[in-house]
């Protein structure tokens, strides 16, 4: 246990405040929202619980910043303090990881590529703001027309707790590129992370009141947020329960949304594959992030002539993986929470009460010297029914369910029989069979030969309840800004 309180006390001290118009905020008539390591079980510390006052605070100080020092930077001056930023992350990578890893619990080699990747959508974005250009639309020789990309005002980032500072960033990247304002709300398990954002941002230079940040509950400055006649765009990523909420409150006030919710995405391996390949690509896929990641590859859908095969390599490698501390560095951490280990084990309970077989795990695990933690066991359930609720619904947790199929059509058939539409992989060594799954399967991201290969600058995003719109590379700036035109007559 000292250990764990030692790693707290080499983090220094932690952020226990709201970010408003440049200030920090502690304010002695709110509750407070504590956070704790869910590995070991140690109480981090504590942030308020920001109220509907505290976010039309944050958005009355977004909207004066855009229409005052923010709005008067030329593009190229705020691309360089957008870089800076950017840079600055980097610099604070030790700090930032272990504190990452703290509050999440996420293996400390995925919490310092996550501060990597927050710098690089600081960095990416800055590139673009300077190109940002309009056309000109022929009207014939009596008018000019042309267009200008106009931001849209101040946008809302509703943030989960599950890859906690890159979310910060994925959002505010394009919407600072495009000259936006930002009010940001954590996730209530994860805030540490994003409010030290804050001091990034100052010594970058980015003026007050462009960023601000509210801690609290979902229910009540989440809500408050996505309700805010003046918030103008709302992006949200988390459950399809709460982003339709969020896209309700949203419509209220007409503003735009970008959701990005769950999935159930489908991993297709073909007879054919390069097992070598596959079982390890399989295994990250699903597993990463404990399971928690919105694009996990938790539908294993095999052709059966190579199923038991597949399914023995799996399990034996699955047995072998190592679970402990994020600051371990182990295969696997803990899940975030009790209620999401909870739900999880809920998953794998009514699925055996149902009769379906894990050939591993499908419990809690406990782990030496983290008693208090989280921990799920990766687990493997077998032959589960196309139509099962293991098959259907998120678990967001180390399940993978493997679905035997007999042709690559009812891969096909199979993976699109879902209410989600985000990801989805395939393994084959057939390039026409590879094209064919890629362009059928209904989803916003494919994979040919390698889960997750695409990267951070790739545009990502679901169809049907995965969600609206898209995020990452050049694409998510669209929701960012207006198109404004303006015609001259002569
Ligand atoms: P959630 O969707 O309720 O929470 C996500 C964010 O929304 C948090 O910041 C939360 O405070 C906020 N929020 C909650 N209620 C709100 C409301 N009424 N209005 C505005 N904001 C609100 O997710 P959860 O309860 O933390 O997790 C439940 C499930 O959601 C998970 O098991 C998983 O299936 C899914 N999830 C998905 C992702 C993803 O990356 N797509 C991330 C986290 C959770
Ligand atoms: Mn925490």
């Amino acid at each position: 246990m000292t250990r764990w309180n030692d790693a707290v006390n080499q983090a220094g001290e932690l952020p226990d405040f709201l970010y408003i118009d440049g200030q920090r905020v502690r304010d002695a008539l709110l509750d407070v929202i504590e956070t704790h390591d869910p590995a070991s079980g140690v109480l981090l510390g504590s942030v308020p619980a920001g109220s509907r006052q505290s976010i039309d605070d944050a958005v009355a100080a977004a909207r004066a910043a855009l229409h005052g020092p923010w709005g008067d930077i030329n593009p190229r001056e705020r691309g360089r303090l957008m870089w800076r930023a950017g840079e600055a992350i980097r610099d604070q990578i030790d700090r930032l990881a272990l504190v990452e890893t703290l509050d999440s619990g996420k293996p400390m080699r995925d919490a310092r590529a996550g501060v990597e990747r927050t710098a690089d959508y600081f960095c990416y974005y800055a590139g673009i703001v300077d190109k940002l250009e309009g056309t000109t639309v022929p009207l014939g020789r009596d008018k000019i027309c042309f267009t200008e990309k106009v931001p849209i005002g101040v946008t809302g980032h509703i943030i989960p707790w599950n890859v906690p500072i890159n979310m910060v960033a994925r959002g505010l990247g394009p919407a600072l590129a495009c000259g936006n304002t930002a009010v940001i709300k954590p996730a209530e398990d994860t805030p540490l992370s994003a409010l030290m954002v804050v001091e990034i941002l100052e010594q970058a230079g980015i003026p007050p009141g462009v960023v601000n940040i509210v801690t609290g509950h979902g229910a009540v400055a989440g809500q408050a947020l996505a309700e805010h006649p003046d918030v103008r765009h709302v992006t949200f990523t988390g459950s399809v329960a709460t982003g339709k909420s969020v896209m309700i409150a949203a419509a209220q006030h007409i503003a735009s949304v970008t959701l990005e919710l769950g999935g159930k995405s489908p991993h297709v391996i073909m007879a054919d594959a390069d097992l070598d390949r596959a079982v390890p690509d399989i295994l990250k896929a699903v597993f990463s992030n404990s399971g928690q990641i919105c694009s996990a590859g938790s539908r294993l859908l095999v052709e059966r002539g190579i199923q038991d095969e597949l399914v023995t390599a799996l399990v034996a490698k699955s047995e072998a993986l190592r679970l402990g501390h994020g600051l371990d560095d182990p295969d696997m951490g803990p899940l975030i929470s009790a209620r999401q280990l909870n739900a999880v084990t809920g998953f794998a309970e009514r699925a055996m009460q149902r009769g379906i077989e894990f050939a591993s795990g499908g419990k809690p695990v406990i782990v030496e010297g983290c008693e208090q933690g989280h921990f799920f066991a990766p687990s493997i359930a077998l032959n589960v029914p196309a139509d099962d609720e293991l098959a259907r619904d998120e678990v967001f947790g180390p399940v993978l369910s493997v679905i035997p199929v007999d042709s690559l059509e009812q891969a096909i058939e199979i993976g699109n029989d879902s209410d989600y539409g985000l990801a989805a992989g395939i393994h084959t060594r057939d390039i026409s069979k590879a094209m064919r799954y890629a362009r059928a399967i209904e989803a916003g991201q494919v994979y040919i030969n390698g889960y997750h290969a695409a990267g951070d600058t790739v545009p990502f995003g679901g169809m049907k309840h995965s969600g609206v719109g898209r995020e990452k590379g050049l694409a998510a700036l669209d929701a960012y800004y207006e198109v404004k035109s303006i015609t001259v007559s002569l």
